[in-house]
């Protein structure tokens, strides 16, 4: 498995994947987005995200999806 930068053990690490439901709040409306997060196996931190397009797509997916459309 490739490895990912662990900015607090500063270090390539290996990690673990956890698909979690997130909650958002975007315009006054409250939705959840399932996610993949990644985790540092030393310190157990969350690794940042080097698809934050990608996150913030499916954010404004779900809110669309809930308002009902684009306008
Ligand atoms: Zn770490």
């Amino acid at each position: 498995m490739a490895k990912k930068y662990c900015y607090f053990c500063n270090s390539l690490v290996n990690y673990i994947v956890k698909n979690e439901e997130c909650e958002y709040n975007y315009r006054n409306k409250n939705f959840t987005v399932k996610e993949d997060r990644y985790y540092c196996v030393n310190c157990q931190n969350e690794l940042a995200s080097d698809d934050l397009d990608g996150d913030l797509k499916r954010i404004y997916d779900e809110y669309y999806k809930l308002v009902g459309g684009k306008n």
